[in-house]
């Protein structure tokens, strides 16, 4: 099996280290994304032997062509800027390359990198089978995201808070693994050569349409217009959805615009503005709401990075740069407003929606109902609360008749959603080496928007007793 030597091995040597994955003779595959290995390698998964996969998926054997790196990164954690950080338990085995689109085929848990720093550069099995799991939900709902392509038992236990655990490795594939840390490294460091270098190549591989601007400062300017765009594309998404990424550190802040990390994230059950799950975001910082807040910090350390490569006069980089994010707010509004539209089964505005988008939050924090289901059961007619009339009101007054709203909510709100307490339910269960409830999860959570045939326990919010308050990094 190929893969293409890392594209980023072009990049100056500054920008990773070569690697090797550690050994885990006895590692044992847990499943392979088949739709997704399809379209990576055009070969069928069921052409190989488990064992080939086994080894392949945990590092053992390389594919050929790999020479696999960790790539050196910056960032600021929960706001302070941490100066070096990289691929501490991650290792990039090099590309796939699909009618011209390079993805990034990753280990994630295999091995101390150099820049582990004191992290053992392995991963417990509980944090694969979440990432597994919500990067495809996360892809079914239409959310752009990293994906899952492997995950296999590393045979090597890990040592966690809670004592010895089950080791597991993940494989990952992204459009590619560029951060907004990427930049904040070689910018902290003045290295504003290799900053654009790194423009370069992240146009080339995500925004090709802007690579034949001539002028740096143009090319520059034009490059962060389409990240903002990008990730207020993606954040938008999150919101209607429910979704709290919870560690919106610039290092998990992809330039392709896809979610990235599934450490301490999770889809919101009963509704609350200010909710966090993160056991490490003890003043909020990520919370629900503040997320259009933190993307918008987030870009304008993007921005800061990009500030020598815009002018050589700094007071005129930075209004060129500030102009760009004044309007993230705005851009965010319509993005979000457009989604919450769609869930309400309206798919052109003519009547200002914003003030039956604010009754529908308020009614939701008030009743703190679960959020995935309030659509359902207004799409369902089973919803009792007072918004129901004001929704109706507004369809009435903009001409849309009740079949076709009720067709679009349809394809707007997923019924199933990786709820906390299921996705716990199979990290449990995978922790006693019982698979079948990850699978049986995965297969339903592959299809989240069909009405028929409805598995009505993997709808349901959690019972006091299964809730789940906190997520972890799981580090
Ligand atoms: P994350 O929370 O996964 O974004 O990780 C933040 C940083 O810590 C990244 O640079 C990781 O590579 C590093 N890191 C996290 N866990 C480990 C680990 N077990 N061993 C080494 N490095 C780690
Ligand atoms: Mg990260």
């Amino acid at each position: 099996m190929n893969l293409l030597n890392s594209d980023y091995l072009q990049l100056n040597s500054d920008f990773y280290q070569k690697v090797t994955p550690e050994h885990f003779p006895k590692a044992k595959l847990i499943i392979v994304n088949k739709e997704l290995f399809k379209k990576l390698f055009s070969k069928d998964v069921d052409d190989f032997s488990e064992e080939e996969l086994s080894k392949l998926f945990s590092g053992q054997q390389l594919f050929s062509g790999s020479e696999p790196i960790a790539t050196i990164y910056a960032g600021h954690q929960f706001g302070h800027f941490n100066p070096q950080l990289g691929d501490g338990r991650a290792l990039l085995l090099g590309e796939a390359k699909v009618s011209e689109e390079l993805f990034d085929v990753q280990l994630k848990g295999s091995g101390q990198t150099p820049f582990s720093r004191r992290g053992d550069g392995l991963s417990a099995l509980g944090p694969v089978i979440r990432e597994y799991i919500l990067c495809e939900a996360m892809n079914k709902l239409n959310v752009p995201t990293t994906r899952a392509l492997a995950a296999c038992h590393s045979g090597q236990d890990v040592y966690r808070q809670n004592g010895l655990e089950d080791g597991g490795i993940f494989t990952r594939v992204a459009s590619s693994h560029l951060r907004i840390g990427t930049f904040q490294l070689f910018h902290s460091r003045q290295q504003y050569d290799h900053v654009e270098e790194l423009l370069n190549y992240a146009i080339k591989r995500h925004y090709p349409e802007l690579s034949n601007i001539e002028s740096l400062s143009q090319r520059a300017k034009s490059f962060f217009s389409a990240v903002c765009e990008r990730q207020v594309k993606l954040v938008a998404k999150w919101m209607s959805l429910g979704f709290i990424h919870g560690v919106m550190n610039t290092d998990n802040m992809t330039i392709s615009g896809e979610t990235i990390d599934y450490g301490p994230c999770a889809f919101m059950d009963h509704f609350q503005l200010n909710k966090v799950y993160s056991s490490i975001d003890r003043q909020g910082r990520y919370a629900y709401s503040n997320q259009p807040k933190i993307l918008q910090w987030n870009l304008a350390r993007l921005a800061d990075c990009l500030i020598p490569l815009i002018s050589e006069n700094t007071d005129e980089a930075v209004e060129v740069l500030n102009n760009i994010l004044k309007n993230i707010n705005t851009l965010f509004q319509n993005e979000f407003e457009k989604l919450m539209a769609l869930k309400l089964g309206v798919t052109e505005i003519k009547m200002m929606i914003s003030p039956l988008i604010n009754e529908l939050y308020n009614e939701l924090e008030n009743t703190h109902h679960d959020f995935t289901n309030f659509f359902i059961e207004l799409e369902k007619g089973t919803y009792e609360g007072s918004f129901k009339s004001s929704w109706e009101n507004y369809l009435k007054s903009s001409n849309i008749a009740k079949e076709d709203a009720l067709k679009t909510m349809k394809e707007n709100n997923p019924l199933y959603i990786p709820r906390n307490h299921l996705v716990e339910k199979a990290i449990n269960r995978a922790y006693e080496g019982d698979y079948s409830y990850f699978h049986e999860l995965n297969e339903i959570l592959a299809t989240p928007f069909k009405r028929e045939d409805v598995k009505v326990e993997f709808t349901k919010p959690p019972t006091p007793e299964e809730e789940v308050k906190q997520t972890f990094c799981g580090t």
